[in-house]
């Protein structure tokens, strides 16, 4: 395993529709790798999540995991989770407003507006069939990496660019509102 390169705001690969992978390519030992690679540089960066485009490989794989997560440590936790050739659809027209922050767009966070609630259909990274629902801020985290795939960036969704901020200005002015409000979300859908 090794750790691979972030791709940062301005890099045309964030930009990219990442394409999908055929069953066979992901058998293949490249993709195993970088999906291995993934989930070191992921755990190294202290993400709850990243995509493989923003690792340079714009295809459709993006791993999740949060663990205690010190950079969003009111979200819930939530098991390693690898997909594949993912889609995910609202399952409710409900949204909330996520404070969001980026491996790819450093030292800046906003407001961005997310489905309360998603189904989630992928292939895990043997090429079996994940479908499941998640719900509140976990889904919050699938629709922003699921956006990557699709070149987007947290930024494009900010409605209020008010919201914007530094890490040390979040923790400063605007933690403690958005944890009471991210507390109110776990406390309703237990994620
Ligand atoms: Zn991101």
């Amino acid at each position: 395993m090794a750790l691979r390169k972030i791709a940062t705001i301005g890099h045309p690969v964030l930009r990219q529709h990442a394409r999908e992978l055929t069953r066979e390519e992901l058998e293949s030992a490249p993709v195993q790798r970088l999906i291995d690679d993934m989930v070191e540089t992921m755990r190294d960066a202290a993400g709850a999540g990243i995509a493989a485009n923003q690792v340079h490989e714009p295809v459709r794989v993006c791993v999740i995991e949060i663990a205690d997560n010190p950079r969003y440590p009111y979200k819930p936790n939530w098991p390693l989770t690898i997909l594949v050739n993912p889609v995910v659809e609202a399952t409710t027209a409900e949204t909330f407003l996520n404070f969001e922050g980026c491996l790819s767009v450093p030292n800046l966070r906003g407001q961005v507006p997310r489905f309360a609630g998603v189904r989630v259909r992928a292939w895990d990274r043997s090429g079996k069939q994940l479908d499941f629902e998640v719900k509140g801020l976990t889904a919050g985290t699938f629709q922003h990496e699921l956006d990557h795939l699709d070149g987007k960036l947290f930024v494009d969704r900010v409605v209020d660019t008010r919201t914007l901020c530094t890490w040390s200005d979040f923790e400063r002015f605007h933690k403690e509102e958005f944890v009471e409000r991210a507390k109110a979300l776990v406390a309703r859908f237990g994620s």
